[in-house]
């Protein structure tokens, strides 16, 4: 008998759009009828996903939306503005599709990115439940949770002579890290992050791409903050691969000049889909990989060096200086590159998606996060769970150098990998019948079914 039919609706960057059709396709192999809602900017690829049907919605124009996603305070605008203009059409959208719904494919629930946080009212009007799906990790939605303690105590206004000591409120991050993950103290952070607490405070329940065994510490503070059904289902992409919903072609060469390098020699190096950087943390970055000797594959984002196309600021002499040793794309399929044997290390940016797919194939990490909840997974990286180093004075040759070779040479490299190993077992065991996250997938459809 059929379960019934579920609206998803993700935020449409690619961090996002990946978990949300990875949900999809767990609840649709669980039973469900799948309607994905989406928008013109960033619109899924629906070749991917014969099976489940596409709902566009009439947004009001976002016109020039892409020139805001310039920097990370745009980015905030940004979200605003979805969580205020798309609210007439999208509610408009979902009651048509309440309407047209038929008594044996009943419209269960609404899914939806915890950052569209309009959608608990337009839910709310409709009387459909609301589950939302939060797409990074608890620990750092625990750091969001404490951002007015944190404003209030003091720690966006310190000393840069106080910079590394420690935040007692929210171990490990160090006052830096605080002022990094809200740089963009104001009205428009406020209205982004107030709306995102109470949308998911009366949502009725609420999904995690995590998994209880990594995040365990944290779990009781977040039933606490949101006393509502929470699910730790993942890791979402050993069920479903993140590259069926990418947005960029990826390039396939990755894999095979990875065929033809030595087991665990080459570090892996991508900064996801968002993060910018500028031409000098650029050189710095080049010449860091450089010298560490090490071969590397470089993923190097068209427009992802502020003010160029791609790899135009290369200078030739470096670019002879490392040719030997590296290859560099635009976009690799990352899940692949970092389940190669050849695969030793990971310099990430630490997005979620990207820290839990590491985790996942036991690749230790190299941290420069640069905003929202990637300083959280940096700290935990290192300090937590101790299976990788965050580049502490951003990007600088020198240390790039010398964290690449603790990770890939020193004995504290081979500490890493032994932890990271046993995480990875972790997460495979948490998806097996009766492990943690099996259990909550259980009760996930069983809550579902019971709307
Ligand atoms: N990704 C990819 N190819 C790349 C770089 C990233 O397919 O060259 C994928 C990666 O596997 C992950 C997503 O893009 O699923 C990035 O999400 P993340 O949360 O790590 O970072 P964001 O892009 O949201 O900053």
């Amino acid at each position: 008998m059929e379960k019934g039919r579920l609206l998803l609706f993700p935020l449409p960057f690619q961090g996002h759009i990946n978990p949300m059709l990875q949900l999809a396709n767990i609840l649709h192999s669980k039973g469900f009828n799948i309607t994905i809602i989406h928008t013109s900017f960033n619109s899924p690829n629906k070749s991917s996903y014969p099976h489940f049907t596409f709902q566009s919605f009439s947004e009001e124009s976002l016109a020039g939306c892409t020139s805001l996603l310039g920097n990370v305070k745009d980015i905030i605008l940004l979200l605003n503005l979805m969580n205020k203009v798309w609210f007439d059409p999208f509610l408009d959208c979902v009651k048509r599709l309440l309407s047209n719904s038929s008594a044996e494919d009943p419209i269960r629930c609404l899914i939806s990115d915890a950052t569209l946080y309009f959608t608990q009212a337009v839910a709310d009007l409709l009387k459909l439940p609301r589950i939302v799906l939060r797409t990074s990790s608890l620990s750092s939605f625990h750091v969001f949770h404490a951002f007015p303690l944190l404003l209030q105590k003091g720690y966006l206004s310190m000393e840069d002579s106080e910079s590394e000591a420690p935040v007692l409120e929210a171990p490990p991050l160090k006052v830096k890290d605080v002022s990094l993950t809200f740089k963009i103290e104001g009205e428009a952070l406020d209205v982004m992050l107030s709306g995102l607490m109470s949308g998911t405070k009366a949502a009725s329940g609420l999904i995690w791409n995590s998994f209880e065994e990594l995040e365990q510490s944290v779990l009781p503070n977040i039933q606490q903050e949101f006393p509502i059904p929470n699910f730790t289902i993942g890791p979402f992409h050993k069920y479903f691969t993140a590259s069926a919903s990418s947005l960029i072609a990826q390039d396939q060469t990755a894999l095979s000049w990875l065929d033809m390098q030595a087991p665990l020699s080459v570090l892996y190096v991508s900064f996801g889909s968002l993060a910018a950087i500028d031409k000098t943390e650029f050189f710095e970055m080049a010449w860091g990989l450089a010298n560490s000797k090490q071969k590397f594959l470089w993923v190097v984002r068209p427009g992802a060096i502020r003010g160029s196309e791609w790899l135009e600021p290369f200078p030739d002499e470096l670019l002879e200086a490392v040719s030997e040793r590296a290859h560099i794309v635009k976009w690799a399929p990352q899940q692949e590159v970092l389940a190669h044997p050849a695969t030793a290390c990971f310099w990430s940016h630490c997005g979620w998606n990207s820290t839990l797919e590491s985790i996942c194939e036991g690749v230790p990490m190299i941290c420069s996060p640069s905003f929202g909840d990637q300083q959280t997974n940096a700290r935990y990286i290192e300090a937590v769970w101790k299976v990788g180093l965050v580049l502490e004075n951003g990007i600088e040759r020198e240390e790039i150098t010398r964290a690449i070779r603790r990770v890939m040479v020193d004995k504290e490299g081979i500490e890493m990998k032994m932890r990271i190993s046993s995480l990875k077992e972790k997460a495979n065991t948490c998806l097996t019948e009766g492990g943690s996250s099996y259990r909550s997938l259980e009760s996930l459809v069983s809550f579902i079914l019971s709307f």
